[in-house]
């Protein structure tokens, strides 16, 4: 269920989307950390990949090809993704997102 005071619920209802299929939407990080950063969000509302198995198995399936083909979709090849967990794992939306860096070689500097 969306959750009235969850950002990404908000976002993902409202927002502007790169892409938005079958539940899943892709959205510009607002504060980039490389020249293509996007974010895939379910709109399925849980907070953290570590309660990742509240998503029905095809979900989850799916929910992985959606951020495959995101990266695919933006012309990236090679990329990285990126989901933080807790906010000891730098997780400041407490949303499950995939993060999805790209573009450039100087990505291992991602933080
Ligand atoms: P995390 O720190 O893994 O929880 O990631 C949250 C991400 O959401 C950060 O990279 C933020 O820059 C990004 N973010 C926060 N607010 C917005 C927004 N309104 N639109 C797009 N991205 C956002
Ligand atoms: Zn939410």
């Amino acid at each position: 269920m969306p959750q009235s005071k969850c950002l990404f619920c908000r976002l993902y209802a409202e927002g502007e989307h790169v892409r938005k299929a079958g539940g899943f939407a892709a959205l510009r990080d607002i504060n980039p950390k490389a020249p293509v950063h996007l974010l895939v969000v379910p709109e399925r509302h849980v907070d953290t990949f570590r309660d990742v198995a509240e998503f029905p198995a095809e979900e989850a399936r799916d929910m992985l090809e959606f951020v495959a083909e995101t990266a695919r979709e933006e012309g990236l090849e090679d990329y990285r993704v990126v989901v933080n967990v807790g906010l000891g794992g730098g997780q400041t939306v407490f949303h499950l997102h995939w993060h999805v860096l790209g573009g450039s070689p100087a990505l291992a500097g991602f933080e």
